[in-house]
């Protein structure tokens, strides 16, 4: 039988606050360049995926409980009343970004902003302006209200979170990422699903999520990305890190070589899936990273709008109820397009849909 439009749509998680974090630049190779992380990006996937009919909901506020199942409370605290406190610091209205960072070893969360913006943060790629918490706070909870439709029943649902979250570990931002909002929808979706994988199909680790569950049982984390060893993360996303403790296993690392193609990122997809299998999980929610496209101006790989779709087709065989995280994906020529294809993909070969 036929699929009409509206039997084709996909619920779509988006709220207008999300745009308004807007970092300007960052620091990178030597220069502060500008920012890839752009409002527009969830603009451009939004209007795409509404022209394809699918179908958008604004989130409920959830409130804070369901990011503090995951987070640590000093920090979204932090991010909380980050801005004000640098602005009360300092006059003018430049992006609160840190110059010191904790080392490895022992360190201690000193009370000034610039040491706490330094204390919750690995990098000085998450400047905090005027609107990053209202844009991280309704990103979670897109991702929240993802899970909640996911819970009642619904069995493909898209959260559109921006800014994302993979980088995000629980006391600190880091790559672009200040709440991690898979990681959130995956404890949210254990009130109902107890094991949940995570699949983490960006181009780059999420190792804030590794981090997450690294001693935890009830959540695989699978990842392909592209090899760490000269590309971010860099310190994590290796393949012989598998967790550790009551997690030890639930972990897997897929390394890819610069210049991968189709045919070798979805080699390595098969092997995610197929650990997905074997770890028998109830529900399934994809960090999807757009950001392997070949012509994303951070890939060094090279996937194909094909390969979006086969992914798509290969993601939907798990047959389990699915919640798509958006995470990266910059302006590239392909971004949208790759969105649409990939949505359509996995739609039409979700089991489960109506027909
Ligand atoms: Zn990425």
């Amino acid at each position: 039988m036929q699929r009409n439009d509206l039997a084709a749509a996909v619920r779509l998680v988006f709220d207008e606050r999300q745009l308004l974090h807007r970092p300007e630049s960052y620091f990178r190779r030597g220069a502060f360049v500008p920012h890839p992380e752009q409002p527009e990006r969830a603009v451009l996937l939004r209007d795409r995926l509404l022209r394809d009919g699918h179908l958008l909901t604004a989130p409920r506020d959830h409130g804070l409980a369901p990011i503090l199942a995951v987070h640590d409370a000093d920090y979204v605290s932090f991010l909380q009343t980050a801005w004000a406190r640098w602005c009360a610091e300092f006059e003018g209205d430049r992006p609160a970004v840190p110059n010191y960072h904790t080392s490895r070893r022992r360190g201690r969360r000193p009370e000034g902003v610039v040491g706490q913006l330094g204390y919750h943060s690995t990098d000085t790629a998450c400047p905090i302006t005027a609107g990053t918490w209202e844009a991280i706070y309704w990103s979670a909870q897109s991702a929240i209200e993802g899970a909640e439709c996911v819970l009642a029943g619904e069995p493909l649902v898209y959260a559109l979170c921006r800014p994302p979250g993979h980088h995000a570990y629980l006391d600190s931002s880091s790559g672009f990422c200040f709440l991690n909002n898979a990681a959130i929808a995956a404890r949210h979706l254990q009130q109902r699903y107890a094991r949940v994988a995570i699949l983490d199909v960006d181009t780059h680790a999420g190792q804030g999520t590794q981090d997450i569950f690294w001693q935890d049982g009830s959540v695989l984390y699978a990842s392909m990305h592209l090899h760490p060893a000269d590309y971010p993360p860099y310190f994590a996303g290796y393949g012989d890190e598998v967790g550790a403790e009551a997690g030890e296993g639930a972990t897997m690392n897929v390394m890819l070589s610069k210049g991968a193609d189709d045919t070798a990122i979805l080699t390595a997809l098969d092997a995610l899936l197929a650990a997905v299998r074997r770890f028998e999980a109830d529900a399934v929610v994809v960090s999807l990273g757009f950001d392997m496209a070949a012509d994303d101006p951070l890939a060094e790989v090279a996937f194909s709008s094909g390969g979006f779709a086969e992914a798509a087709r290969r993601i939907a065989s798990l047959a389990r109820p699915t919640l798509l995280v958006q995470e990266g994906g910059y302006l590239g020529p392909s971004l949208s397009e790759n969105a649409a294809t990939f949505l359509s993909a996995i739609e039409t070969a979700s089991p489960g849909k109506a027909p």
